[in-house]
């Protein structure tokens, strides 16, 4: 919040570092990663190849386009995990 743009110098500049969850993001619930590509996922939906090439978010397009159901789900349950 607070900007304080010449910081003196000399003290610790230690930044909290925000600890990193190692579990995989929740869109792989929905997805089957498939042994032959790491840049493919299959809908457990609808059996459909996705790319996704590093990048989760063609899995969540794929949910919102073709399952909204299942992508409510999938935000409501984000929702959860980052609300408390
Ligand atoms: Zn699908």
């Amino acid at each position: 919040m607070s900007i304080s743009p010449c910081s003196p110098p000399g003290q610790h500049a230690s930044s909290s570092p925000s600890p990193r969850p190692k579990k995989p993001p929740l869109i792989w619930d929905h997805f089957e990663a498939l042994p032959s590509t790491a840049q493919q996922g299959k809908c457990k939906a609808c059996r459909m190849n996705v790319s996704c090439k590093y990048n989760t978010g063609n899995f969540v397009r794929h949910l919102q386009l073709a399952h909204k159901d299942i992508y409510r789900q999938y935000q409501n349950k984000i929702g959860s995990q980052w609300t408390r």
